[in-house]
């Protein structure tokens, strides 16, 4: 190789380093810039408790006019009085979850295992109707502080993805007036929320107001994915 010919893959070689070098630094920046956006982005995950009801189809109604989607965790005997129902949430792009059989915390925890088995219960009825499985789950009431750990642990081991919620609209309790006004209070300053609502008259006439006003804070309104971190109060994970 002559004098010329090493500088020219002197030349070519450094070339190449630089052009490396530029690709490393695009990548930090397009990877700093996406830890940002991440950081910055707005979701918000509507779940929608004890259905489903002669409501679903309503609530289904104005989640599609936003483009919205939801997660409904729901009763055994409420998912075989409604199978229609059962088809039309997932048909629609929504989550399907569980919400026990018996919905009641003395039954859930009289051994370690009960709360597992009335979610098992839960996936085979919602298998007879759909055909399809979820694992994920909520438990009514939340997890704290009524689950014993070896119940909780029990679940998790069993692969069920356990959720509970950041926000607590209360609308139960509360006029369509009040709901909308606890979730504009309850998400200020708030990225990413967990919203708990049930299908109750009153919060399915407060959902349309609802959805206008998380859409116009800038929130995404995304189903939760079974695939993700389940976010709930043993993890502490519910308030980032
Ligand atoms: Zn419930």
């Amino acid at each position: 190789m002559n004098s010329i010919m090493k500088k020219k893959l002197k030349i070519i070689l450094s070339g190449g380093v630089i052009a490396i070098g530029t690709i490393v630094c695009n990548v930090k920046v397009v990877c700093a810039y996406n830890e940002e956006y991440n950081n910055q982005r707005k979701i918000a995950y509507i779940t929608i408790d004890d259905g489903p009801s002669k409501y679903t189809e309503r609530i289904i109604k104005i989640l599609n006019k936003h483009n919205a989607k939801a997660t409904f965790f729901m009763i055994d005997r409420n998912m075989k009085n409604y199978p229609d129902q059962v088809k039309s949430i997932i048909e629609n792009g929504n989550t399907a979850g569980f919400h026990t059989v018996s919905h009641d915390i003395n039954k859930l925890y009289k051994d370690c295992n009960s709360a597992k088995d009335e979610f098992d219960i839960n996936m085979k009825t919602f298998y007879e109707i759909t055909g399809k499985e979820s694992k994920l789950i909520r438990l009514p009431y939340g997890s704290k502080p009524y689950t014993p750990s070896k119940s909780y642990e029990n679940l998790v081991e069993s692969g069920y993805k356990l959720w509970d919620w950041n926000i607590d609209t209360e609308d139960w309790k509360f006029s369509s007036n009040q709901i909308i006004q606890n979730v504009k209070n309850y998400t200020q300053n708030k990225n990413k929320v967990v919203i708990l609502i049930h299908e109750k008259q009153q919060t399915v006439e407060a959902l349309d107001k609802i959805l206008v006003y998380l859409v116009n804070e800038g929130y995404e309104l995304l189903p939760i994915d079974e695939s993700q971190k389940p976010q709930n109060f043993w993890s502490d994970n519910l308030n980032q």
